[in-house]
């Protein structure tokens, strides 16, 4: 069994089973993916945070031997996600000392979900929907359209699930699914996370604001 019965239960009930399958067919393909090999030297590295400290993303610095947002391909997306987890702390710990941008530090693309209250109760992250990168935001701003403007933005529960929450800003009229782990609990990965929660893709989307960044399988529009 390759996954876990809390999340066979989870997707049972959400109606999402199928899905949550192909993602892990798509997750075995990765595993089986001829993987690109690359090193970074110390001094690159060295730009790279340089270059994350005046805003500027770390594949904005570093070329990589090929495209990363080029055709899609499943060895690209293995090292994407491999080469995200095994940035060190060192990178990690600068980004959250510098950036304050609603796109990835690592890959400029912007985030799929977000998280709120992972390690306390006020802190909130953003979500890579392409490389899964992890970096804090405010809470109350807009990722997508940098607008702060209270009156404009906000968020609802839906209806018997306070574990998730949508973040919604009524100038750029998008959204971005939150996942209250104050409520919640606990976290599956998140692209699991983003498929549960599909239903809340459609209510919101019925109300009349956009997903900008495409669900694990490329997807912005939920019917
Ligand atoms: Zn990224
Ligand atoms: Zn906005």
């Amino acid at each position: 069994m390759r996954w876990s019965e809390e999340i066979q239960i989870e997707s049972e009930k959400r109606g999402v089973r199928g899905l949550i399958e192909r993602y892990y067919d798509l997750l075995d393909d990765m595993k089986g993916a001829d993987i690109p090999s690359f090193n970074i030297s110390s001094n690159d590295m060295q730009d790279a945070i340089e270059g994350i400290k005046r805003g500027r993303y770390f594949f904005k610095t570093i070329k990589l031997p090929f495209d990363p947002h080029g055709k899609e391909d499943i060895s690209k997306k293995a090292f994407l996600l491999g080469f995200t987890k095994c940035l060190d702390n060192g990178f990690a710990e600068t980004v959250g000392r510098y950036w304050e941008n609603g796109f990835c530090p690592v890959c400029g693309s912007l985030p799929g979900i977000g998280v709120l209250g992972e390690k306390n109760e006020v802190r909130m992250s953003l979500v890579c929907s392409f490389c899964e990168m992890q970096w804090d935001f405010r809470r109350m701003l807009c990722p997508f359209c940098i607008n702060e403007d209270q009156n404009m933005l906000g968020y609802f529960y839906p209806d018997g699930d306070e574990g998730y929450r949508v973040n919604y800003c009524d100038k750029c009229k998008t959204y971005l699914k939150i996942i209250d782990v104050r409520k919640n609990g606990k976290i599956y990965p998140f692209p699991i996370e983003d498929i549960l929660t599909l239903s809340l893709d459609i209510i919101t989307q019925e109300k009349g604001y956009k997903r900008l960044a495409p669900n694990p399988f490329g997807m912005v529009t939920v019917k």
